[in-house]
């Protein structure tokens, strides 16, 4: 077994394997499944380029393949960075086919993050792009490899790869199953109770915190709920999101659309002319969207120039939707949605296609299986009374029972009967279904994408002027919530956002989307009664002038 992988109890593994949830099949034996069945429709298509499920096949087993020869072997960590391209699914699929567990990084990641990740995994692969907005990933793989040894390769997707990095393309090229024979990949088989892929939390501490996710659990995910928002050979599926991302990727996501034998459209860009542009070309069906880019879509004047009538549902999911904004997505959009409360820890709650109004507008979902089983605590984890807000705790077929490799932070993460902690406050509703009224963890939740408060205050401390920070969330008509940064500077110095994000950019090498995006200096902070800084009085506060100042322009 993986060191620092957190097994799951014996009568679990007997329960969920005699029930039918865990079925012992591996990522890539699902995959030459779905691929042989699908054959020759098409896959896959981006930027106007599509791949069959035959073609699929073939490169990735090519790939596979060229992973061994390269030395990689099952339990192997690979960091991944591609975006939305082909490469991404070639690769993705490359590895989790011989056990090779990849981290899902995301490609805006920068040094602060990625040599975390290397150094944490001890990975001995990177997959980068050799262009994307303005980061150089090749050199970036360069610095990383420089301080950890065991990361010896790089895999670089398009052109202009550089001399230290192995083109994706040309590993393509070469066909090597005529020198080495598939068949040989039977022999790189993993276990399916193994780690199959790496995803992130969105954290609540100094580093990121890893995802162990199995191939009987990752699975099961895909394929239930494929079954549950209804994807089919007939549908086309647009990921805008970064693929990387646990919803784009299983819930159903890549891997969901590909098992249903539908078409998968990789967006290269959330913005929405791109989107809108790819809907129209491609006939895209369905797509998971953030409330964020639901938002967006909805308010552009832009929309009423293209036909995106072939659009049936939208999933949306990773932030709350607020109950005005769904009931605009029919008469605007033209389609039907279905709300999603997930996290990439694994428990998944969807409404279903017959759901009267009430539920899809008011509430996240129901969780998927019979054994997925939640409570809602109070802070001394008793069960409040059914209807009451509480915290959200966990536990079930594909919840995992621990952060790889955090023995420590497992002990406050997850309780001695193994139940995940959510850090959501939510509320029953209805029988199974429920609703999220807030959250109790320290995140900013910018537009779905998380950011660790306590990670991005440890690197505003570094700043040789700052004496005190906290970081808390602004309330944004769009993405939901931003990060703002509350500072007390040595003596009272003058610091501005700019001088404060030049720092966190260039000498903390952090991603941009985890930049303050207010600064508000302060000569003291509001503290709680056990001493520490009051982020509650301090979130009330910066929505409270938000609130004027809108009022004020208004
Ligand atoms: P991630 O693992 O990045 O998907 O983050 C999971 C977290 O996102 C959850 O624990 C929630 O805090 C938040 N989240 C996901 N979906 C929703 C939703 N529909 N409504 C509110 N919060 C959500």
């Amino acid at each position: 077994m993986l060191e620092g992988f957190v097994p799951y109890p014996e009568e679990f593994v007997k329960r969920y394997k005699e029930k039918g949830y865990w079925i012992d099949k591996t990522l890539g034996e699902e995959f030459d499944e779905f691929t042989a069945k699908h054959k020759d429709r098409i896959a896959l298509a981006c930027n106007g380029e599509y791949v069959t499920y035959k073609e699929l096949s073939e490169r990735v087993n090519r790939l596979s393949l060229h992973f061994i020869a390269l030395g990689l072997r099952p339990y192997d960590r690979l960091i991944m960075q591609l975006p939305n391209e082909l490469e991404f699914a070639y690769v993705y699929f490359a590895a989790v086919k011989i056990g090779v567990i990849p981290i899902m990084a995301l490609p805006v990641h920068r040094e602060a993050e990625i040599s975390f990740f290397a150094q944490f995994t001890e990975a001995k692969a990177h997959a980068v792009p050799s262009s994307f907005k303005d980061i150089d990933h090749q050199a970036l793989s360069r610095e990383i490899k420089k301080k950890n040894p065991h990361l010896t390769i790089t895999l670089v997707s398009g052109d202009n790869v550089a001399k230290d990095g192995i083109s994706i393309k040309e590993l393509l090229n070469d066909k090597i199953e005529e020198r080495i024979p598939v068949t040989t990949l039977n022999e790189y088989r993993p276990d399916p109770m193994e780690p199959a892929v790496f995803q992130l939390s969105g954290g609540t501490t100094g580093v990121p915190k890893i995802i162990p996710r199995t191939h009987n659990d990752y699975a099961l995910t895909f394929k239930k709920v494929s079954e549950i928002v209804g994807l089919t050979e007939e549908s086309v599926f647009g990921i805008a999101i970064p693929v990387n991302h646990n919803f784009a990727l299983s819930s159903p996501g890549l891997q969901g659309a590909l098992y249903s034998g539908a078409k998968v459209v990789l967006i290269p860009s959330p913005r929405n002319e791109v989107v809108f542009e790819n809907i129209q070309r491609e006939r895209i069906t369905m797509m998971p969207t953030p409330p964020a880019l639901l938002l967006r879509w909805m308010e552009d004047p832009e929309l009423s120039k293209y036909d995106i009538s072939s659009l049936k549902s939208v999933l949306a999911g990773g932030a709350r939707l607020v109950a005005e904004a769904a009931k605009r997505i029919k008469p605007i959009l033209g389609c039907d949605y279905h709300q999603n409360l997930g996290m990439s820890e694994g428990m998944l709650f969807w409404t279903r296609r017959d759901d009267p109004e009430d539920l899809l507008l008011n509430t996240q979902g129901a969780p998927m299986f019979d054994d997925d089983e939640i409570r809602i605590v109070d802070e001394n984890d008793r069960d409040v009374p059914y209807g009451e807000a509480g915290e959200l705790l966990v536990r079930g077929p594909t919840t995992i029972r621990g952060y790889y490799n955090s023995p420590e932070y497992n002990k406050k993460a997850f309780t001695p009967d193994g139940f995940y902690r959510t850090g959501d406050v939510a509320k029953m509703y209805r029988g199974r279904y429920l609703s999220v009224e807030g959250r109790i963890k320290d995140t900013i939740n910018r537009g779905a994408e998380k950011i660790s408060a306590e990670e991005v205050e440890n690197h505003i401390l570094a700043h040789p002027k700052v004496e005190n920070c906290a970081f808390v969330a602004m309330p944004d008509r769009i993405l939901g919530e931003k990060g703002c940064a509350f500072v007390l500077t040595k003596n009272n110095q003058p610091l501005t956002l700019e001088e404060l994000n030049n720092f966190l950019k260039n000498e903390r090498n952090i991603s941009i989307f985890k930049l303050p995006e207010r600064l508000e200096l302060v000569t003291s902070f509001p503290m709680t009664e056990v001493g520490k800084i009051d982020k509650k009085e301090l979130r009330r506060i910066i929505a409270e002038k938000i609130e004027a100042e809108t009022k004020g322009e208004g």
